[in-house]
């Protein structure tokens, strides 16, 4: 049997030896292809680089987490002598079913730390569409589908867009859009959006339908309810106005009461923004869905589309309305655009803009002047312009116009489009945003605290 080498002289020779000579060479080599091959087995075993990292990761938390889960079982256990973990039946990757497991009785954050066994077992994944009970979504349809065709995930897309209100679409549609984008680094992504999404707290089934902010009467309505309300009234006979409210919004109405007045009057006031859903968690009457106009507005063309109720956009800087009319053509060509008008006029030529909206014929006018000038301008030309539903908009144009880039999905879905619009127009926004902000937060907490709140008690509006 070969002899260790002793002395340094002697391992020198041995690593020269290994180096240069013919058998070390090949050993060398050998040594790096099994070394290579192992690593590649192993990760082809557990399915790709994803599953490669939900399975070392899910070990790593796993160990971090034995001395929580011990503690956590042995209070259990001190507690009652039933089972202690809990096992649920959930539909998993191609409709496989498999055992969900978690704490049977453990503090809500606790709870899913078994569910890192299944990680660990390529039952789930970190990310991934939320695991269904079997039978909840079935596979017949398309989307349903293409969603069984990933690991269901402890995060999912749509959790993560329900807590930030901004849960538009379906579920299913959701998770398609998250299979075909699907990548590490977007799951990654994900996965850190889900802390702040921690922070806003559970999506809300039942809440009230109205709700109340700062005297402001919010009507709690989902992104759905108002686009059908809106095309409901596009047809009626009486004309109507929408308003938006974000928490600069309720700033401002606390200081004009004229524009209070305004909010008081419309038939419909509509939550926007984070802002929103923060005040209403603190007074403990939660906002549905975060319903601003920018997002309505691509699912308000969709819905005109074919009822031959028109649009007209006013507002915004020359040639910015008219890039919308543009973007409305190229993405919902049934969609019928009455007329557009930039919102840089002189007085002396409102008498013809507005008789230019009532020729048109339009049924629904989007007033982009700003708040609280665009529901002030609303409020008394109303009936002039013949339109049924009229909304302020902001700058909404701006952005589909391309004139000003909107924040990034991944920003909106952690409640931060604030941030970018800061840091697009930080002159402008910062008091809008850092001083606004905070002052509505506090009116809020000091209107709470004060019991000064008008309590809705789920009335209905006007
Ligand atoms: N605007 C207008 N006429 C004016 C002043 C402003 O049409 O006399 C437009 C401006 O070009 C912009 C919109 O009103 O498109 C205001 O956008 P902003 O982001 O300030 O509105 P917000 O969403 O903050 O209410």
């Amino acid at each position: 049997m070969k002899q260790a080498p002793v002395s340094p002289r002697e391992a020198l020779t041995e690593e020269l030896y290994g180096r240069f000579s013919w058998s070390g060479r090949w050993r060398q080599r050998f040594a790096r292809f099994f070394h290579t091959f192992t690593w590649l087995t192993l990760l082809a075993g557990l399915g790709g680089i994803k599953r490669a990292v939900d399975f070392c990761l899910a070990l790593v938390l796993i160990t971090a987490t034995l001395p929580i889960s011990a503690c956590v079982l042995l209070v259990s256990r001190l507690r009652d002598r039933g089972a202690l973990i809990q096992r649920t039946r959930r539909a998993g990757r191609w409709c496989e079913p498999f055992d969900e497991f978690s704490f049977t009785s453990s503090p809500q954050i606790f709870s899913s730390l078994p569910a890192l066994v299944n990680i660990l077992k390529g039952d789930m994944s970190f990310v991934g569409p939320r695991a269904v009970s079997p039978g909840e979504l079935t596979p017949r349809e398309r989307e349903a589908r293409k969603r069984y065709s990933a690991r269901p995930g402890l995060v999912c897309l749509w959790w993560i867009r329900k807590r930030a209100n901004i849960a538009y679409s379906g579920e299913a549609a959701s998770d398609v859009e998250y299979v075909e984008a699907q990548t590490l680094r977007g799951d990654f992504g994900i996965a850190l959006r889900a802390i702040p999404a921690l922070l806003y707290g559970e999506g809300v089934a039942v809440t009230q339908d109205v709700v109340s902010i700062l005297d402001i009467s919010i009507d709690n309505m989902t992104m759905t309810d108002a686009l059908e309300w809106i095309v409901r009234h596009a047809a009626a006979e009486s004309p109507a106005q929408i308003c938006f409210v974000n928490a600069d919004c309720a700033n401002i109405a606390y200081r004009k009461p004229d524009y209070l007045a305004v909010l008081h009057a419309a038939r419909l006031v509509l939550a926007d923004g984070i802002g929103m859903k923060l005040a209403g968690k603190l007074l403990g009457r939660e906002i549905r869905q975060n319903v601003n106009g920018t997002d309505l507005f691509p699912r308000l063309c969709e819905s005109l589309c074919g009822t031959g109720a028109g649009i007209f956009l006013l507002g915004a800087r020359s040639g910015v309305a008219e890039k919308v009319r543009d973007w409305i053509a190229e993405h919902h060509p049934s969609t019928l655009v009455s007329g557009y008008h930039d919102g840089y006029y002189s007085p002396a030529e409102e008498p013809e803009v507005i008789g230019e909206i009532a020729r048109s014929g339009a049924s629904v006018l989007l007033v982009a002047f700003g708040a609280p000038r665009q529901d002030m301008w609303i409020r008394e030309h109303l009936a002039n312009t013949g339109v049924k539903v009229a909304m302020g908009v902001g700058g909404l144009f701006d952005f589909y116009s391309g004139r000003i880039p909107r924040a990034p999905v991944w920003m909106r879905e952690v409640g931060a489009e604030w941030l970018y619009r800061f840091y697009q127009e930080p002159g402008r926004m910062w008091r809008r945003y850092f001083v606004g902000n905070a002052v509505f937060l506090w009116r809020v907490v000091r209107a709470r605290n004060r019991g000064a709140m008008k309590s809705s008690q789920g009335g209905t509006r006007k």
